[in-house]
């Protein structure tokens, strides 16, 4: 019987394994996880979870009594540290395991504040994983002072929850502007505005220089010479795909596990789905860092494992919750020349075109505005620029125009 052994027990693993057993694959299946939890979901540590709003057992992807119930292997709270592709072997815990088909679902890692600027002193906090999120929880209480570095969604959800928690919150970024590397100015100016009217004091084009203190976090000093008094740091400076056991598997790499459309790697047994797996697009390469491509991802390469033979088509979506408002994310804005901005009804959406092709939405506490921009784009439609900002236009005509 066949044995297909999967690393990284995240969302990517778990959709992966679930989704073999519920398409009728009788085989062998093993789940190994580094973490000491069960695959559990990650948005809610930067959100709810970080807030105190959230149980942690409801972050688990799926109860543990699933995996038992499935004939699913759950390995959990040890690495593999060695693989033998050629006689298809994983190693992890001292124990060596034979596999027939292998997955690599190993996520990514944060970037760090290198060590030579103060990035390993106490109250320096990063946010992956759980780990990361219930060592700094106590932290973020009443009156505390800190300084977020990075105003990607990551330090921007972070600040919102310390703000909240009435922190004083200074965030700084690097770049002219917040979301500068995801989303439109318009977009970025919305949240600009939105975490200073909750007193959160926003750097642009600022960077860290280096933090200070014995021992524990005392205060920062900035690129632009400025420094802060602080209690401590959250630092949401981007992360880097997984790629250790892909290393030691002996696969191609480029920008993450390099795939094919089915999510095979260069070695015919072994497979890639989530933040790790970059995989062709549009001509290209991409790797996707969301929830739902590594569903969507991890289920395509269960049924070829299956031997089904399908192509993963990426059909994108996000969203970032900031105090009181939701962000719903449709389409990847790559490549856009324009922003069309639509008001209407207390909603508020930008829509990104490249000529007059439609790309993405961003739509702010406007789910029909996001629903519509995402059917338009399963649907292939570009829909009439001026129909889309002319707030006398029903969104749902722009379906059937
Ligand atoms: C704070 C936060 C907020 C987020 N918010 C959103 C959001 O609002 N919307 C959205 O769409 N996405 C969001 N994301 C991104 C989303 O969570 C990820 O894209 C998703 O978890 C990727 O799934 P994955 O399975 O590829 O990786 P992961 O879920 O990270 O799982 C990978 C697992 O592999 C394990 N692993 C790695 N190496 C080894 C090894 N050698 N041996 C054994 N195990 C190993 C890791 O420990 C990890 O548990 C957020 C992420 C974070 C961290």
């Amino acid at each position: 019987m066949s044995h297909v052994v999967v690393i990284g027990a995240g969302q990517a693993g778990s959709s992966l394994v679930a989704k073999l057993r519920s398409s009728g694959f009788e085989g062998q299946i093993t789940l190994i996880g580094e973490e000491n939890a069960p695959p559990y979901q990650r948005p809610p540590l930067s959100k709810a979870y970080l807030l105190g709003e959230m149980e942690k057992e409801r972050l688990f992807l799926r109860p543990e009594a699933f995996y038992a119930d499935n004939g699913i292997a759950l390995k959990l709270g040890q690495p593999v540290t060695a693989i033998d592709a050629a006689a298809k072997t994983v190693t992890v815990g001292g124990e060596t395991i034979g596999y027939d088909q292998l997955a690599l679902t190993t996520g990514s890692i944060p970037r760090r504040l290198p060590a030579s600027i103060g990035g390993d002193l106490g109250g320096v906090f990063t946010v992956r994983d759980l780990k990361d999120v219930d060592a700094m929880a106590p932290e973020v209480t009443e009156g505390r002072r800190v300084l977020i570095v990075g105003g990607g969604y990551i330090g921007l959800e972070a600040a919102a929850v310390c703000s909240k928690k009435g922190m004083q919150v200074t965030l700084v970024e690097m770049a002219d502007r917040i979301l500068q590397r995801v989303a439109s100015p318009q977009t970025s100016n919305y949240f600009r505005d939105l975490h200073k009217s909750h007193g959160v004091d926003i750097r642009e084009g600022v960077g860290l220089s280096h933090l200070t203190g014995e021992g524990r976090v005392s205060g920062a000093v900035l690129s632009d010479g400025s420094d802060l008094a602080l209690d401590m740091v959250i630092v949401g400076v981007g992360i880097l795909p997984a790629t250790g056991p892909a290393e030691m598997a002996g696969v191609e790499l480029e920008n993450g596990i390099r795939t094919d459309a089915h999510g095979r790697t260069s070695n015919p047994s072994i497979w890639a789905a989530g933040d790790c797996a970059s995989f062709p697009y549009k001509g290209g390469r991409i790797r996707l860092e969301s929830v739902q491509n590594a569903i969507d991802q991890a289920e395509c390469v269960a049924l070829n494992i299956m031997g089904e033979g399908k192509h993963y088509v990426p059909e994108p979506w996000f969203w970032s919750d900031q105090y009181d408002t939701k962000l719903q994310i449709a389409g990847l804005n790559i490549g856009y020349d324009e922003i069309v901005t639509r008001e209407a009804e207390g909603t508020l959406s930008f829509w990104y075109y490249k000529g007059d092709q439609f790309l993405a939405v961003d739509a702010i506490n406007d789910p029909r505005g996001y629903m519509v921009g995402k059917r338009l784009l399963s649907m292939g439609k570009s829909p009439d620029k001026a129909a889309v900002a002319d707030p006398a236009t029903e969104l749902k005509a722009l379906l059937k125009a």
